[in-house]
């Protein structure tokens, strides 16, 4: 995984160089997306390109490219080049590189790093995982996958120091999502939760297919926010992520949740999920 893109070239680690007056640098003006692929098959690609370019236009940033055809070719020869068979794609575009300046500079070009990292051992939370919970105290925009990223990596730490795996974020004391993933429950009804998709949260690519798989199986959805008193009713917990996929949440804070019992649907939509991306190696 040392050979990285960097603006139309593919160069070694140490060689792929960005200017220190690159926007994303000064500002944190830019966007990302993380994308899983699987025997060398990029996966829900089309759902990760949909938001890039939902990102961009809603920071005016201009689009690197016309057809992102072209960004699947890049990223497969990347894949290619590095050797890999599965892992994850980090993709970045900031505005380009200006003099120091807030207001957006014309005729720049924007900035494209591409590079790949591998699947961390998920072993130890596949069976499910504690989260904390803390105020969101994120800017109005959540739905924008900015590289800014400093509220969420100042809660996801404090949460890790308190032995927790995630943070859920409250506002007017509402869940809206963790630092890295979605929030969801199940209330006793076998109904799913989880916060509307609107500037409150990033609307996943993982959220988006597994609330689709709940749909297709009956299992109604509700896109609505649920509290911590909703917790404490509810029969199963989950969170959601590219980087994770669907991952049992058996502890809110100090709430356990529903510890005697296997969380059935969690696991169906697990399995579901992955069975989902399976099929895209296949196509
Ligand atoms: N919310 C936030 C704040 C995130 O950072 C992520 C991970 N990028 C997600 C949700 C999950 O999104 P996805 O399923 O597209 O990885």
């Amino acid at each position: 995984m040392q050979i990285y893109y960097v603006n139309g070239s593919f160069e070694h680690k140490s060689d792929a160089l960005i200017s220190v007056e690159d926007r994303g640098f000064n500002f944190s003006d830019g966007v990302y997306e993380v994308i899983g692929f699987k025997n060398k098959k990029l996966l829900n690609f089309n759902k990760h390109v949909d938001r890039l370019k939902r990102s961009l236009f809603n920071l005016q940033i201009k689009s690197p490219y016309k057809n992102f055809k072209s960004l699947e070719l890049i990223i497969t020869r990347l894949i290619e080049i590095n050797k890999l068979c599965g892992g994850f794609i980090y993709l970045q575009i900031t505005r380009g590189n200006a003099k120091r300046d807030h207001l957006f500079p014309v005729n720049v070009n924007p900035n494209v790093v591409i590079f790949a990292f591998p699947q961390k051992d998920l072993s130890g939370i596949s069976k499910g995982v504690k989260v904390g919970i803390s105020e969101d105290i994120r800017w109005m925009r959540c739905d924008v996958k900015s590289i800014s990223l400093l509220p969420n990596l100042l809660e996801k730490q404090k949460a890790y120091e308190k032995g927790f795996f995630e943070i859920w974020q409250i506002r007017n004391k509402f869940i809206t999502e963790g630092s890295t993933s979605n929030a969801f429950i199940i209330d006793k009804l076998g109904n799913i939760i989880t916060h509307p998709k609107n500037n409150l949260i990033l609307g996943g690519v993982t959220r988006d297919v597994v609330i689709e798989i709940a749909k297709l199986n009956g299992i109604k959805v509700f896109e609505k926010p649920f509290s911590l008193a909703d917790i404490k009713k509810c029969n199963e917990a989950f969170l959601t992520s590219t980087t994770v996929g669907v991952i049992p949440v058996k502890q809110v804070n100090n709430i356990k949740i529903n510890s005697k019992k296997k969380g059935e649907i969690t696991s169906f939509l697990s399995e579901k999920y992955d069975n989902f991306l399976n099929l895209q190696i296949n196509e």
